[in-house]
C-alpha cells in the first residue's frame, strides 16, 4: 500500500525538503488508512519550513492554499500537498479560523485536528509521532475529538458531521465524550454551508457501515438540524460505491418532499435529473416495466429502482432478464436515432406546422420501441398514414 505512487511522491517530497535541512512527515488521513491497511486517495506531507523555503527547494510548485499554508508539489512521481505546521486562531462562524499562525512544532499542528486517528504523523522510516493516542483509538475503532470535544466542535461544528461519517466509513464508535459534545453543540451545525454538509454525506453514503452513520446521526441529535427524515432501520441493508445512489435512496424515504429536501442540500440538475428517474422507475416497476421503460431510463437507473425496491422490499414486478440484455433487444435506444424527421411529415402530410409534429414523432418513437412498426422510411410513412393522419381526421 505504501509502495503506491502517492506514498512514493510524498517520501520523495520529505526526501529533499529534510536534505534541505527541514523535518517533514505524512499525516493525516494517509496514515490513518495505512494503520487500517485501507488505501489512500491523497498522501499529505506537513513541514516546518515556512511556504516560501518550500517554494524555493522545488522547481514545481503552485500556490493552492498558500494563506493556510499550503503548497501543491510536483516531483515525477505525482504531486503532493506540503502544508506547513500550523495552529489556528480565533473562530469567529463555526467553521473557519479567522488566521492561522505557522509553527515550527509537530504536536502543535497536530493538536489543531480533528480526531485523534487524524491527528498521527509518520516519518519516512516508518516511525509514528503520536501524542494523543491515535493508534490506540484507531485499533479499539474509536473517534475521539483531540483535546476537549466541546470547544473543537463549537470552533469548527463541521467536526460533528466528520465524525459521523467516518463512524459510516469505518464502522468506529464515537467516544463518550466527544458524542457528548456533539448533543451538546449539534445546533452550530446551522452554521455550515449546506455544500460542506452535502460533501460530506456524498462519503457517508458510500461507507462500509451507512447504518452506523445514521444511527450516530442520530444520537448526536445533529438530524434535529438537517433537513429530510433519518431513520436508521431504512439503512441496514444499504451499501453502495456510488454517492448518487445514496441520496436517490434518501430521496426514496423522503415521500412527496424529496425535491424540497434534496435541493436544500445543492445537489446539481443533473444529480436531480438521475434522481427523479430513478423514483419514476421505481413507480412504474409496480406494474412491471414496459419496453418504452426500458428506452427511457438509463441501465443504472433502472438497477438503481431494482436494488430499492429489494431494500424495501416492495410488491413489484421484477424484470426476468438482464436489464442490459432486455435495452440491448430494444429496435432502437436512442431518440435520434428514429430514422423519421418533423420535416418528413410536413412533407407527408401537408399540414401546417404546430405541436402536432412531436406529438406524433413521440407516438412513431413509441410505435418503433414497441416493435409495432420498423424503423424503415416506407413503413413509418404508412403507419404515419394509416394510424396517425386518419385518427387526426376522425377528431
Ligand atoms: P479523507 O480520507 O476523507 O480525505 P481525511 O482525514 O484525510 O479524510 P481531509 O479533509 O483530507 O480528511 O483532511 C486531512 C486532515 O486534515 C485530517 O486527517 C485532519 O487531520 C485535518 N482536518 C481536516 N478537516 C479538519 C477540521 N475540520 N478540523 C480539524 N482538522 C481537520
Ligand atoms: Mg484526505
Amino acid at each position: 500500500m505504501q509502495n503506491n505512487k502517492e506514498w512514493q511522491a510524498a517520501y520523495s517530497v520529505i526526501e529533499q525538503l529534510e536534505y534541505a535541512g527541514f523535518e517533514a512527515v505524512i499525516v493525516g488521513g494517509a496514515v490513518r488508512d495505512a494503520i487500517l491497511g485501507r488505501p489512500a486517495h491523497d498522501v499529505d506531507v506537513a513541514t516546518n519550513a515556512m511556504p516560501d523555503e518550500v517554494k524555493s527547494i522545488f522547481d514545481r510548485t503552485v500556490d493552492i492554499g498558500i494563506q493556510h499554508g499550503t503548497v501543491l508539489v510536483i516531483v515525477p512521481a505525482g504531486s503532493v500537498e506540503v502544508t506547513t505546521y500550523r495552529t489556528d486562531g480565533e473562530y469567529t462562524d463555526h467553521r473557519r479560523p479567522e488566521e492561522v499562525q505557522f509553527v515550527r512544532s509537530l504536536k502543535e499542528d497536530l493538536q489543531r485536528r480533528d480526531f485523534t486517528m487524524n491527528a498521527i504523523a509518520m516519518r519516512r522510516d516508518g516511525s509514528f509521532v503520536d501524542f494523543y493516542g491515535g493508534r490506540q483509538d484507531i485499533e479499539a475503532g474509536v473517534i475521539r475529538a483531540v483535546g476537549d470535544a466541546q470547544k473543537r466542535f463549537s470552533e469548527d461544528a463541521l467536526r460533528m458531521l466528520r465524525a459521523i461519517r467516518f463512524s459510516a466509513q469505518l464502522g468506529f464508535l464515537i467516544e463518550s465524550e466527544t458524542l457528548k459534545a456533539m448533543q451538546d453543540k449539534a445546533d452550530n451545525i446551522s452554521w455550515i454551508a449546506k455544500e460542506r454538509i452535502k460533501a460530506e454525506l456524498d462519503k457517508l453514503w458510500v461507507g462500509k457501515d451507512v447504518f452506523n452513520g445514521i444511527k450516530k446521526l442520530k444520537e448526536s441529535n445533529l438530524v434535529n438540524y438537517l433537513n429530510g427524515t433519518f431513520q436508521a432501520h431504512d439503512w441496514s441493508e444499504f451499501n453502495t460505491q456510488d454517492k448518487l445512489l445514496g441520496w436517490a435512496y434518501f430521496a426514496v424515504l423522503q415521500g412527496d418532499h424529496w425535491r424540497e429536501v434534496l435541493g436544500d442540500y445543492r445537489l446539481s440538475n443533473k444529480e436531480m435529473a438521475f434522481v427523479k428517474a430513478v423514483l419514476e422507475a421505481l413507480k412504474a416497476l409496480k406494474n412491471g416495466w414496459t419496453k418504452m421503460d426500458y428506452f427511457l431510463y438509463t441501465q443504472q437507473e433502472l438497477e438503481a429502482a431494482c436494488y430499492f425496491a429489494e431494500l424495501r422490499q416492495l410488491d413489484v414486478q421484477m424484470p426476468q432478464q438482464s436489464i442490459l440484455e432486455i435495452q440491448t433487444a430494444l429496435p432502437i435506444r436512442r431518440k435520434q436515432e428514429l430514422i423519421v424527421k418533423g420535416t418528413d411529415l410536413l412533407k407527408w402530410s401537408g399540414i401546417k406546422g404546430g405541436p402536432w409534429v412531436k406529438e406524433a414523432l413521440q407516438a412513431m418513437l413509441e410505435a418503433v420501441v414497441n416493435g409495432e412498426c420498423a424503423n424503415e422510411h416506407h413503413q413509418l410513412k404508412a403507419w404515419f398514414e394509416r394510424e396517425y393522419v386518419r385518427k387526426q381526421e376522425n377528431t
